[in-house]
């Protein structure tokens, strides 16, 4: 399994696994002070064209370097700091350095570049969301539709018709909006056209064995079509060998995310990426060997 997920990833759950694993009571008290010892990194991980090969966009990724503990993956601590509200303030720190980033590679000359950050629950609902996104754009200089902020359907069904509103607002600032994991939450599909929406990005679950299994593969093409009709650009998540790929690109999936071109990386080599452009070079490869879709 390890080696099937790349290079890096082998070393991080390496890494992981060679102390005992925390309790969850000494965890938190060191969640509470990660933030300022500057344990918090972000990572990158590229989102790929379909029409071109060329980088497109990145996702960032939180990592906790908790020293003692070796890398704590966000699926340990994200919804532990939820828990504890400190992820408003994580959250924050969060926007704050990718757009920092993003801004920093506009000024290296790719200026078409663009960045999602997760954004969860508490965040969302949290009064303020809006505010810290004007000042974050304001600070970095971004032109705001280059920062897309990733919710999952679980958080926009709370409460339709408030969320509704909130996105707008976010909307009217510039942001873009994409619902991430799309597909495993409980989003009813009559209320999808209600919010003010630019993407969808298809769970990886759905992604993970097409072309094969023909009832995701079925699932992943009626998602496709779907978000055509209702003009939502389209990100597939996990895309992990070159039948996905093949499959998405027939089927004019506009972009996609997984460890067949990179997993998340730091941000010199998420910058190295950007100059070597490797993913033009294996796409170009993968698809002229099938032709023109
Ligand atoms: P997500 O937003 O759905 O992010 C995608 C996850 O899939 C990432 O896991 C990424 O490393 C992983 N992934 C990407 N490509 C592949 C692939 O080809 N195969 C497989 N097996 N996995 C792939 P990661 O980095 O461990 O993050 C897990 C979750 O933690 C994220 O899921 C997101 O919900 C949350 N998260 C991460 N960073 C942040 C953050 O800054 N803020 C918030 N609120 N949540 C975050
Ligand atoms: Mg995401
Ligand atoms: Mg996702
Ligand atoms: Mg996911």
């Amino acid at each position: 399994r390890a080696k099937s997920m790349g290079k890096g990833r082998v070393v991080f759950f390496e890494k992981s696994m060679q102390t005992h694993t925390p309790g969850t009571l000494a965890l938190e008290t060191d969640l509470r002070r990660a933030l300022e010892r500057g344990e918090f990194h972000m990572f990158y991980q590229p989102i790929v064209s379909l029409e071109t090969g060329e980088i497109a966009a990145f996702e960032s990724l939180l990592r906790w370097d908790h020293g003692r503990h070796g890398m704590i993956p966000p699926d340990r601590f994200i919804s532990m700091a939820e828990d504890m509200g400190t992820i408003v303030e994580v959250g924050q720190w969060a926007l704050e350095q990718a757009c920092t980033q993003l801004s920093a590679w506009h000024q290296m000359g790719f200026d078409q570049l663009s960045v999602s950050v997760n954004v969860s629950a508490q965040q969302f609902y949290h009064q303020d969301l809006n505010g810290v996104i004007r000042g974050v754009l304001a600070r970095t200089g971004l032109p705001p539709e280059l920062l897309k902020l990733e919710l999952t359907e679980s958080i926009l069904m709370e409460n339709v018709a408030a969320n509704v509103a909130m996105l707008q607002s976010l909307r009217d600032i510039g942001v873009q909006i994409m619902i991430d994991d799309f597909g495993t939450g409980y989003s009813s599909l009559s209320y999808l056209h209600r919010f003010p929406l630019n993407s969808l990005k298809i769970d990886r679950s759905f992604v993970k064995d097409i072309p094969e299994n023909q009832e995701n593969a079925a699932i992943t093409a009626a998602i496709l079509a779907m978000a055509d009709q209702l003009g939502l650009s389209v990100v597939a998540e996990g895309i992990e060998n070159e039948a996905q790929l093949l499959y998405l690109w027939d089927k004019h999936c506009h972009l996609v995310q997984g460890y067949l071109f990179n997993q998340p990386l730091t941000r010199d080599q998420a910058t190295a990426a950007l100059y070597k452009r490797e993913t033009v070079a294996l796409f170009s490869k993968l698809t002229q060997a099938v032709g023109p879709s």
